[in-house]
C-alpha cells in the first residue's frame, strides 16, 4: 500500500463553511473535554476508559451529533496518539511533551478517516451529515482510492489534506528515452529537449510583497487592531507563496517523470550554494530540494530511474559536441562558442545535455546524436569567444 497526501483548498459556501467551523469546533470541545478528564488527579489514561468516557460526553453534549459523529470520535485517537507519544518520552527521560489544550483559531481541524464517511468526485468534496458538496480548487493529484481527509482552517481559508491509496496507481508510459535537465537561478530548470520553466514571475512579486508587509507589521504596535490585521496579511500571503512555490515544482516534476524514461539531474549541494549570500535567497526561493524530492517520489511511483550526477562534473564548462572543457564559462556568461568545434552553446542548455550525456552513459545506453533545438539559438547578442 503506497500512500501519498494531497492538500487542497476548499472553496466552501457561507453555510457550508458554517459546517466546518461547526465540526472544528465540536472536535475542539470533544478533544479538550477528554483530555481535562484524563489530567485529573488518580485518572490514568487508557483507551477503553476514553471510550466509555466519549459515550458519556456525546450524552451531556448532544450537539456533537450535528456533525457527522467520527469528527467528535476521532478524537480518541488523537488523545491516544498524543499521550503515547508523551509516555515515549517519559520513558526516555524527558518531561516536556504533555498534550495541550487546543485553542480556537489555532490547531482548527479535523479528521474523517472512515471511507463511507466522504467522497471524493472530480473537484468536489462530500462530508457525512452535509447535504451539499464542498467545491476544490484543484482535483487530486493521484489516482486511487482516499481513505482519510483532515479538514483544516488557517488565516480564513479552508483546506483539506487527502490521504490517497494509490495501490491502483496507473504508472504513464513515458515515450521518451532520456533527458538531462539543468537547475537554475534564471530560468528554474532546462530540458535537454529543450524545454525550459522559467522562474516564477508571480512567485517574486509575492515575495517582493512580503517583505513590504512585513516591514509595515513591524511598525505597528503590539497587540492593536492594526497589527491583528497586518499579522493576518502577511499570514495570508504566506500560504500564497508557498501554494506558488508548490504549483511550479509539481509541474516541473509531473512532466519530466511524466515524459521520460531516464532524467538525470545534478547533484546540486544546495547547503553549499547558500553560503553565498546573494545566491541563497534565490536558491531557496526555487526550492531545489524539494524539486529533486518531488522528482524522486513521482519517478518511483511512475516507473523511471533518476540518474544523479557527480557534483563535481563540468557539465557547464564541457562542448557537449566535442568535450572540450572550457575553463572561460563561469556563472553569467550565457552563451560561448567553443574554442574547439565553433559550436555555440546557451550555457544552461549545455549543461543540460551534458547530464543527459552522462545519464546514458552511466546507464549504458546508446549514445544521442547531437541535435541542436529551438532554445539552443541566441536570443541575445552576448557570445563569449576566446
Ligand atoms: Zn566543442
Amino acid at each position: 500500500m503506497m500512500l501519498l497526501a494531497h492538500k487542497i483548498e476548499l472553496r466552501p459556501t457561507a453555510s457550508q463553511a458554517e459546517y466546518l467551523d461547526r465540526a472544528c469546533g465540536s472536535r475542539r470541545h470533544a478533544f479538550n473535554q477528554l483530555l481535562a478528564h484524563f489530567s485529573q488527579k488518580d485518572v490514568k489514561w487508557s483507551k477503553k476508559a476514553a471510550n466509555e468516557r466519549y459515550k458519556a460526553l456525546r450524552i451531556e453534549f448532544p450537539w456533537y451529533a450535528e456533525v457527522s459523529q467520527r469528527v467528535t470520535r476521532n478524537t480518541v485517537d488523537d488523545l491516544h496518539n498524543a499521550f503515547t507519544h508523551f509516555f515515549r518520552r517519559l520513558k526516555k527521560g524527558e518531561t516536556s511533551g504533555y498534550p495541550t489544550f487546543k485553542k480556537r483559531g489555532l490547531n482548527d481541524r479535523f479528521s474523517l478517516r472512515e471511507k463511507p464517511k466522504f467522497d471524493v468526485e472530480g473537484r468536489t468534496l462530500r462530508i457525512e451529515k452535509l447535504k451539499t458538496k464542498i467545491k476544490m480548487r484543484e482535483k487530486l493529484r493521484f489516482s486511487g482510492t482516499p481513505c482519510q481527509v483532515t479538514i483544516s482552517k488557517r488565516a480564513g481559508k479552508y483546506f483539506a489534506s487527502l490521504l490517497v491509496d494509490t495501490q491502483d496507481y496507473d504508472p504513464k508510459h513515458q515515450e521518451e528515452e532520456s533527458v538531462g535537465v539543468d537547475f537554475g537561478i534564471k530560468d528554474l530548470a532546462v530540458g535537454s529537449n529543450g524545454k525550459t520553466f522559467a522562474a516564477n514571475q508571480k512567485l517574486k512579486l509575492s515575495l517582493e510583497l512580503l517583505a513590504r508587509k512585513q516591514r509595515r507589521l513591524s511598525r505597528k504596535t503590539k497587540g492593536s487592531n492594526r497589527c491583528a490585521k497586518a499579522k493576518q496579511a502577511v499570514a495570508k500571503l504566506h500560504y500564497r507563496i508557498s501554494n506558488q512555490r508548490l504549483a511550479v515544482l509539481h509541474e516541473v516534476s509531473d512532466y519530466l517523470t511524466s515524459r521520460f524514461k531516464v532524467i538525470t539531474i545534478e547533484d546540486l549541494n544546495v547547503k553549499g550554494m547558500t553560503t553565498n549570500h546573494k545566491l541563497a535567497r534565490a536558491v531557496s526561493d526555487a526550492g531545489f530540494g524539494m524539486l529533486r524530492q518531488f522528482i524522486e517520489y513521482k519517478a518511483e511511483l511512475r516507473g523511471c530511474t533518476v540518474v544523479v550526477a557527480d557534483r563535481w562534473l563540468p557539465s557547464t564548462k564541457e562542448c557537449s559536441y566535442c568535450g572540450f572543457k572550457n575553463n572561460e564559462v563561469v556563472l553569467g556568461v550565457e552563451w560561448w562558442v567553443c574554442p574547439v568545434c565553433k559550436t555555440l552553446h546557451n550555457r544552461d542548455f549545455n549543461a543540460s545535455v551534458n547530464l543527459d550525456n552522462y545519464g546514458r552513459d552511466t546507464l549504458q545506453l546508446d549514445p544521442k546524436p547531437y541535435t541542436r533545438v529551438a532554445s539552443d539559438i541566441p536570443r541575445c547578442a552576448a557570445v563569449l569567444t576566446v
